[in-house]
């Protein structure tokens, strides 16, 4: 089988939108409107020669729990069935709590996971994603999964994890 990598992360931080880039085609459904995208949806993905099985993860209506709940636990079974994780943040809003819920998850794990700082449309919005190393996963890797910046260099150490 495939080398799994799964993308987690808070409805709305751009998670489809990085599949997408990652894919080179639409297919994970973009959406304004947190709430859109199936619980997890498998893609064939393909870096360097090196193919995957690429998860998008949310999109899930909130249960009575709430919305912590869900993203928590959704990121729980995709860290689960994963090789390796991408965990997306929005770098415009920074860490909420619900990211710090998927963080306490993330620390526990021994597979290698990649703190994504998405929507760093801009250079001049680089320095603010260095606050992120506060959440004890290592570096941040700034991306704009709308625009293409930085994709090519997270993947290049994704894969080289795998
Ligand atoms: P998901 O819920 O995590 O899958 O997020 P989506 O991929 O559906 O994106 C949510 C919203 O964020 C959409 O309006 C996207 O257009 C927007 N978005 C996603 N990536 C970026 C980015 O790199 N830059 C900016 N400015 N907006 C983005
Ligand atoms: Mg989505």
């Amino acid at each position: 089988a495939l080398p799994v990598v799964a993308i987690v992360g808070r409805p709305n931080v751009g998670k489809s939108a990085l599949v997408n880039r990652i894919l080179g085609r639409r297919e994970a459904v973009v959406e304004d409107v947190p709430g859109v995208t199936r619980d997890r949806v498998s893609y064939s993905a393909e870096w360097l020669d090196t193919r995957f099985t690429l998860v998008d993860t949310g999109g899930w209506e909130p249960d009575a729990k709430g919305i912590d709940a869900s993203v928590a636990l959704q990121a729980e079974v995709a860290i689960e069935l994963c090789d390796v994780v991408m965990f997306v943040v929005d770098s415009r809003v920074g860490p909420t709590a619900t990211d710090e819920r998927v963080v306490q998850l993330l620390r526990r794990t021994k597979k290698p996971v990649f703190l994504v700082a998405n929507k760093v449309d801009d250079a001049v919005q680089e320095p603010e994603v260095a606050q992120l190393w506060s959440l004890g996963l290592g570096e941040p890797h700034p991306v704009s999964a709308l625009h293409g910046r930085g994709v090519a260099d997270l993947l290049d150490q994704v894969v080289e994890a795998l």
